[in-house]
């Protein structure tokens, strides 16, 4: 059963120059125990759509609607207590940059400290440092008493994101949200900090949702893949089925994309152009100006999500016997990437 479910989400945002429309009908669920993956180029509406659902986005210069379901609470409609209640407690959130998430001007141990008892006001101090100890443990921290002391500026880029996953876990949340986790470290980091969350989601059964623009951390830790372009899914499915029998123009680019895993004769397939401004997306098909395969149907038509037995959904107006016999194509390129690195 799904802890959280997202149901035709939309999300605009009211600039100077009018909407901007940045989700546009997302629904996906998450299980316990489960890791899915958010995919897309930046500007695509992945983390906003995340940010909709925990209700952090301005409400004076945005609108959300739709539906956000977690354990049976609809979180765009709940009163702004409860909200905080679940914010932090039961749905906490990996950023993507340490250095901007945690205050400079405190030690790592008051911090984490603060995130326990923001949500647990009968735990004594001791109590809360102890447990504090245990977390930076638990995420693999040396030292961690001493560690407790430290001033983020004295840890390293992969130690600091160590303590925001930390401070994400220490109220045992049963749905984690990690915004492109690893894009700030280096490649022996960001491997050591995708082990500790498969890790962490074991030994807690935390659901995670997984922000991210390369498939290729998609194929080492998720179990579903949501694919998105320009605040639409484009694409979803169990991740063995994205990459064995990919079927949209979209995805396909960015299988291909990834560096070092080209089409096999050195030609790295790249998608051209840029996504609609969203402003004033295009009638039909969003994709349309950067896909090879355009017909005149996709000009003035939106491609429906369709659904198939293998839970396998897909936007696209091509023929599906066309879109299997490309995905075969592209299977030589996913099963490079699902090699071990
Ligand atoms: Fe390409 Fe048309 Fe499919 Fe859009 S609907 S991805 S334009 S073929």
């Amino acid at each position: 059963m799904a802890l959280l479910e997202v149901k035709d989400l939309q999300t605009t945002f009211f600039t100077d120059d009018g909407a901007v429309r940045a989700v546009d009908g997302v629904s996906f669920s998450v299980e316990a125990g489960q890791v899915v993956g958010i995919v897309g180029e930046s500007g695509c509406g992945k983390s906003v759509t995340m940010l909709s659902i925990m209700r952090l986005l301005s409400a004076r210069h945005s609108a959300t609607t739709g539906m956000a379901s977690f354990d049976g609470e609809d979180l765009l409609s709940i009163p702004n207590k409860k909200m905080r209640e679940i914010r932090g407690k039961q749905i906490s959130k990996i950023f993507q940059d340490p250095m901007t998430s945690l205050n400079p001007v405190y030690r790592i141990g008051v911090q984490i400290v603060e995130a326990l008892r923001l949500h647990d006001k009968a735990i004594s101090r001791v109590a809360a440092f102890d447990r504090a100890e245990q977390m930076l443990a638990a995420v693999g921290i040396p030292s961690p008493r001493e560690r407790l002391r430290s001033y983020p500026h004295e840890l390293s880029g992969g130690m600091r994101q160590r303590v925001m996953i930390a401070m994400a876990l220490i109220n045992d949340p049963k749905v984690l949200i990690a915004d492109e986790p690893t894009t700030a470290l280096d490649v022996t980091t960001q491997a050591q900090i995708l082990e500790l969350i498969r890790k962490l989601r074991n030994e807690f059964s935390s659901a995670v949702v997984f922000i991210t623009h390369d498939l290729g951390v998609v194929a080492e830790l998720c179990d579903e893949v949501v694919v998105m372009y320009a605040g639409k899914v484009v694409e979803s499915a169990p991740v063995d089925e994205i990459f064995e029998n990919p079927q949209h123009p979209y995805t396909w680019g960015l299988l291909g994309s990834l560096p070092g895993r080209n089409l096999g004769n050195d030609r790295l397939y790249s998608v051209p152009g840029s996504p609609p401004s969203l402003l004033d997306p295009p009638t039909g098909c969003r994709f349309m100006a950067r896909c090879a395969h355009a017909m005149s149907i996709c000009e003035t038509e939106p491609p429906l999500e369709i659904l198939d037995h293998s839970e396998h959904a897909v936007a696209c107006h091509l023929d599906p016997g066309f879109r299997t016999t490309q995905a075969i194509a592209f299977r030589s390129i996913a099963n490079r990437v699902q090699e071990p690195r």
